[in-house]
């Protein structure tokens, strides 16, 4: 078999996974099992995470996206209902709005130290026809769930938390995820715990938390496994219903990740802190919750560049120097598939619109040396020294 890599070799990574031996067996644990659907695996990944979230129950499905078309589906959103979402945010939890046949409504963020959802924008958007807000914890740091929960509970409306950057996260008195009444979680490959592909649900009524299972299921009254083990073939439907249910292999590759969790994220919250203090010696760099000091799943190192800089040369001077950086996110309203299907947004998102074109993500992960973060630094620093050079405002 020849070798063949479809993963640049950089030098620093933007994001990597922590899979070692331990992932490996218990994969080869499940394939030799004979089992590979939704079992006894998927059972315990689903108690031990919603264990470790201090929730009574969660459903485990394909993806992260699937776990947002779930919410949005099981509350029901459908032609004619609003849901507020954070334009700054990855698509997909417009999109399953948008896939409902319901609109997407773009709001602003707070600032730019602080890039979540702005509860006071949120005010002015809502309508008679908003049915739910979504609250996105960037980066892993929690958006202001106090805010929009009393929002959400003075208007009547559901609080969905895309959760994605943020498994097993602590904040005011809280776990994030389980604080609005849906949470959602994705374990990507470049998530903090990552299974491939795959995600979490979690709610707080039960009933919602059962439509969800079986929605994720087709609706059957009975999954497989339950219908082999009991020999009792039969089921009924009671609902369009989908597939989004995960393999027993990505449980197993879970269930490991989480017990890593811990460990990999007290490295990331060292490097972060390593980040903070080299980055506050760049004239001009903001680094977004640099004085946040709560539990955070530190997912992502964003900065935003100095105004003025072009940050596409800063990104192509940084890839000369093997060094992979990102951006989260470009503006979801700025997409052409929502300019053109949901027009001009309501109103100008002013703080979106100003920190976006400088938002710049750097290499983060729990394998990173405090060297790397050096290269990175430095590199950043000297980029924009020259592009500063090229461009004197
Ligand atoms: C990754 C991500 C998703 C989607 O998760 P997938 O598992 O890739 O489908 C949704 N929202 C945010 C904020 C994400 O970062």
């Amino acid at each position: 078999m020849s070798q063949t890599t479809t993963v640049p070799e950089w030098r620093v990574n933007l994001a990597d996974n922590t899979i070692d031996d331990d992932e490996i067996q218990a994969v080869s644990d499940v394939l030799r099992s004979g089992w590979l659907s939704p079992g006894p695996q998927t059972r315990a990944f689903e108690s031990e995470f919603a264990d470790a979230l201090g929730c009574p129950a969660a459903v485990a499905v394909s993806s992260g996206t699937a776990a947002l078309h779930l919410a949005v589906l099981a509350l029901g959103i459908g032609p004619g209902d609003e849901v507020i979402v954070p334009s700054l945010s990855f698509v997909a939890s417009a999109a399953m709005v948008a896939l409902q046949g319901g609109t997407p409504v773009f709001a602003d963020i707070r600032s730019e130290t602080d890039p979540t959802i702005d509860p006071a924008d949120v005010r002015s958007l809502i309508t008679e026809r908003t049915k739910a807000i979504v609250a996105m914890h960037y980066g892993g740091y929690p958006a202001d769930l106090a805010a929009l929960a009393a929002l959400a509970d003075e208007y009547g409306v559901a609080l969905i938390e895309d959760a994605a950057h943020a498994p097993v996260v602590r904040a005011a008195g809280a776990v994030l995820g389980t604080i609005g009444d849906l949470g959602c979680f994705s374990f990507f490959a470049t998530k903090n715990l990552t299974t491939g592909e795959g995600g979490m649900v979690v709610a707080r009524d039960p009933a919602l938390l059962d439509r969800i299972r079986s929605a994720r299921s087709h609706c059957l009254s009975s999954s497989t496994w339950d219908r082999l083990r009991s020999g009792d073939a039969d089921y009924d439907v009671s609902d369009i219903g989908l597939n989004y249910r995960p393999t027993e292999i990505a449980s197993a590759i879970g269930r490991v990740q989480l017990g890593k969790l811990a460990r990999d994220r007290e490295r990331r919250g060292a490097l972060t802190a390593a980040y903070r203090e080299r980055l506050a010696a760049v004239p001009g760099v903001v680094a977004p919750f640099a004085h946040y000091d709560g539990d955070s799943a530190r997912h992502l190192m964003a900065v935003l560049v100095p105004d003025g800089v072009d940050r596409t040369d800063v990104r192509s001077e940084l890839r000369e120097r093997g060094i992979q950086t990102s951006v989260h996110y470009r503006p979801t309203h700025h997409f052409t598939f929502y300019r053109e299907r949901f027009g001009p947004v309501r109103h100008l998102l002013p703080v979106t619109e100003a920190v976006a074109p400088r938002l710049l993500s750097l290499p983060l992960h729990a394998l990173m040396t405090d060297d790397d973060v050096a290269l990175v630094v430095d590199g950043l620093s000297e980029s924009i020294s020259r592009s500063s050079e090229r461009s004197p405002s």
